[in-house]
């Protein structure tokens, strides 16, 4: 007797304390710290479901799913949670209508069941569920707390630009494309540096730096089975260095000093009058487009093109007409290739224009005056890499939505810049959002604003993230760093945020 009373209190406690609070915060509070993308709605309730391998769980999308499909969420399963419960297919026409990448999970002490609207939403849901779950004590299972979740992506258009260095690897590559898919985001700009193995010109890359066309092939392929639309870059205006500038390289001149004439005079910009420049850059677009899978998308870069019509034949015309000229003729190329172009903004924008004082402006009046001219079908991408509290307003993508044109906001690392330009775009009902990462993605605490915050801000248009104890504690991301480092069965140095833990990228 004495026994029972003690295991009936000993339950008591247990459930009562599972409820009321972990560590000083509640439970709920605790679950939504861990999640991220948050859910739209989530409701938790008294209880727990034990998730194992006698587990059934319900599904039901739109149409039927295909058996390769159903063999993925099988898979699915079992690499997140090592379980094979049986899955229980259905088709309900009324899921259709969750929104974009919308689901609608329910658990109860009967089990889980997911509304899904498709299979890429069944997906997100269990994305979700992988954050939430907790690993049963003592046992093989996984423990969930009761609850309903509601989910749906705010903006359908939600990409991260990564750049491929000489110093990336490509197992740190295949990371960050990895990290981008557990975030939810569904498009990645990859852009390679004085790297990529082109055979229309092997002159342009680092001779001894180039990387394993194989192994790129594979994470590009890897991006179209999660999800994820792989979108190549190329500048065909500044950055022609394909280097960063202050170091001073040169991916192509270094090496071939031939080449001098398809470039501005300082090497930076391609020279807009030369013919052999345009023939060059249209090969080495095909090649890229062609080897990401020929994507309805190319980002040709033109920004900061410092140096551009600065040789003796682009001094002598308009620079407002040769900039046109050179984004339209490769418009039309892509356009012909079934892609749409994406450039940079701050060129289409006079820095001496009080409008934008605070905000990136790299162009001239003339250069400014191009933005009239321009094909409606170039999708702009406006980055803004201040913080909302440094009176950023971002009237920029108004600018250019107002001009006609579909819009990406692209922040860089603050945070709250990162969230006040996914609201933007949800407001202005822009085109989509495009974190970048540039050099910063090497090591340290920007993992947490690269990938779990902008995840967060751009499924949700920007709505404030979960805050807490935990939130913004860099224990958030063990976890998430451990799934992704173990679904691809990460090295010491490619798994968690830094190559070391002891380097001075920790710091800065
Ligand atoms: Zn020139």
């Amino acid at each position: 007797m004495r026994k029972t009373v003690c295991l009936l209190f000993a339950a008591f406690c247990f459930a009562a304390g599972a409820l009321a609070a972990v560590a000083g915060v509640s439970v709920e509070s605790f679950i939504r710290q861990r999640l991220s993308p948050q859910p739209k709605e989530l409701e938790i309730f008294e209880g727990m479901y034990v998730l194992d391998g006698d587990s059934a769980v319900h599904i039901s999308v739109s149409s039927p799913l295909s058996d390769s499909q159903k063999l993925a969420v099988a898979d699915i399963f079992r690499r997140y949670w090592r379980l094979s419960p049986a899955l229980e297919f259905s088709e309900d026409a009324a899921n259709a209508n969750l929104g974009p990448e919308g689901s609608e999970t329910e658990i109860s002490s009967g089990g889980i069941k997911i509304r899904a609207r498709d299979f890429s939403a069944l997906r997100q849901a269990l994305k979700t569920l992988r954050q939430f779950a907790e690993a049963e004590r003592d046992g093989p299972g996984q423990v969930f707390a009761l609850a309903k979740i509601r989910d749906f992506a705010s903006l359908e258009f939600r990409g991260i630009h990564l750049c491929v260095f000489p110093e990336t690897t490509l197992e740190e590559l295949e990371k960050y494309v990895r990290l981008a898919e557990y975030y939810k985001f569904n498009y990645v700009v990859i852009e390679p540096w004085g790297v990529f193995p082109f055979e229309s010109h092997p002159e342009f890359a680092y001779a001894d730096r180039k990387i394993d066309r194989k192994g790129f092939k594979k994470i590009i392929d890897y991006c179209r089975g999660a999800g994820i639309v792989p979108i190549p870059q190329l500048s065909v205006l500044g950055h022609g260095s394909q280097s960063r500038h202050l170091s001073g390289k040169h991916a192509v001149l270094a090496a071939h000093p031939e080449l001098a004439n398809i470039y501005e005079p300082l090497g930076w910009c391609y020279c807009m009058s030369s013919e052999r420049a345009g023939k060059i850059l249209k090969d080495l677009v095909s090649e890229l487009h062609e080897f990401y899978g020929n994507p309805p998308y190319f980002h040709i870069g033109c920004d900061e093109a410092y140096d551009m019509a600065t040789c003796y034949k682009c001094r002598a015309q308009n620079p407002a007409s040769l900039f046109v000229g050179h984004l339209d003729k490769f418009r039309k190329f892509l356009r012909s290739r079934g892609a749409r172009p994406i450039i940079w903004h701050d060129m289409l924008l006079d820095r001496e224009d009080p409008r934008w004082a605070g905000e990136v402006a790299s162009g001239t009046r003339d250069t400014a005056k191009a933005l009239g001219a321009l094909g409606k079908d170039i999708v702009i991408a406006d980055w803004q890499y201040g913080g909302a509290e440094n009176g950023g307003g971002f009237n920029t993508p108004k600018h250019f939505k107002e001009a006609g044109f579909d819009v990406l906001v692209c922040p860089w690392e603050s945070d709250s810049g990162i969230s006040a330009l996914a609201k933007t775009a949800k407001d202005e009902k822009l085109f989509g959002f495009l974190q970048t990462t540039w050099h910063h993605i090497y090591g340290n605490k920007r993992y947490a604003s690269f990938f779990r915050r902008a995840g967060d801000a751009a499924w949700n248009g920007g709505r404030p993230p979960a805050g807490g104890k935990f939130a913004d504690s860099a224990l958030t991301l063990i976890p998430e760093l451990s799934h992704v480092a173990g679904d691809m069965k990460a090295s010491y140095s490619a798994a968690g945020t830094s190559l070391s833990q002891i380097s001075k990228s920790i710091s800065d």
